[in-house]
């Protein structure tokens, strides 16, 4: 077991969804919880990294940050997305290394996964066949961060992890209408139109893809699970091990939301890949299982978005 008692703790990307629920999540140990503003350090600098790291010296590590976005935003901000995620992979763990981190946390994605693999998506698939090209250079980035950290073990002994994540949500989501991620753009989407009282709303692609939702403080639970229990090479999925076809989901967004009209279809929308569902037996074996129903998790991001949504589309 890795003790993370009166440890230096440092979440990178703490301002991002996955990150705030770290804090909040770490704010149950008994940690020195270590964060960094975004204009102090630009974790794509390697020299401000660097020096950071020396000064600093965090215990452990969870790689949270990362420039992230919904389907759109992967398929027009390619350079973007490689490379500044290519950047703060490179940054950071190497930077860990050099500095003595007892122990790092590298967060890939479930698209790191062939497009075409066979569902649910084991971890050995990683490297199997080609990718989704609509995210292909975020897929590419993320599987470069993978193997360093990899390779950190192997080479220099480090205890550097891998978790795969499936699509993530809940408070600190970004609600971009073109940018988002399938769940803040429904939250959004619906709940504007219940305001407007428009009776229809459209939903990207066909309706047919099938996704697994998992809500970010039971993925935050399971990182802190992982960081405890878990140290070897191989990566582990976190997720919730269901999936729903995106017609079926942007019903329970509805009702959740309470948005009584009609719901269209936008075939001129990607669909991206045809079924994202991550196998997650290793992580069962491990010890943990998501408890947050999709229902209850959406009830809690639909909340959160209410919080901060512009006063325009109360
Ligand atoms: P993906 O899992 O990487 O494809 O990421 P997304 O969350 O962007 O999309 C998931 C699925 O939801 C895809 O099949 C999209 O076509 C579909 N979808 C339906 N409506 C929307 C929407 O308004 N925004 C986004 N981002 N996706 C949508």
């Amino acid at each position: 077991l890795f003790e993370l008692k009166g440890k230096s703790v440092y979440v990178a990307g703490h301002r991002g969804m996955v990150g705030s629920a770290l804090v909040r999540r770490l704010a149950h140990e008994d940690v020195k919880l270590v964060t960094v503003d975004r204009r102090e350090v630009d974790l794509c600098n390697q020299a401000a990294v660097f020096d950071w790291f020396a000064k600093v010296r965090p215990q452990v590590v969870f790689l949270a940050a990362a420039k992230v976005g919904g389907i759109v935003a992967n398929d027009t901000l390619r350079a973007e997305f490689i490379y500044d995620n290519i950047a703060i992979a490179a940054n950071v763990i190497h930077a860990a290394h050099q500095n003595g981190a007892e122990k790092l946390m590298f967060l890939g994605s479930s698209c790191i996964y062939p497009k075409l693999a066979p569902q649910p998506l084991r971890e050995d698939s990683v490297l199997s066949g080609p990718l989704e090209p609509t995210n292909e250079p975020y897929a590419i980035a993320k599987i470069a961060g993978i193997k360093m950290a990899e390779a950190y073990r192997s080479q220099y002994g480090c205890d550097f992890i891998n978790v795969m994540p499936t699509n993530l949500y809940g408070p600190g989501d970004n609600y971009h209408p073109e940018m988002s991620h399938v769940v803040a753009a429904l939250i959004r989407r619906f709940h504007e139109a219940k305001v407007a009282g428009a009776g229809s709303v459209v939903v990207w692609g066909t309706g047919t893809p099938r996704r697994e939702f998992l809500y970010v403080d039971d993925m935050a639970d399971a990182c802190v699970h992982l960081m405890k229990t878990y140290s070897a090479a191989e990566l582990i999925n976190i997720g919730s091990g269901e999936d729903i076809t995106i017609a079926e989901f942007a019903r329970v967004v509805a009702e959740v939301v309470g948005y009584r009209g009609e719901i269209s279809f936008d075939t001129s929308r990607p669909d991206g890949t045809p079924r994202k569902l991550l196998d997650v037996s290793r992580l069962t074996k491990l010890g943990w299982r998501a408890t947050t129903s999709l229902h209850d998790g959406l009830k809690r991001a639909y909340a959160a978005y209410q919080a901060v949504a512009p006063v325009t589309a109360q």
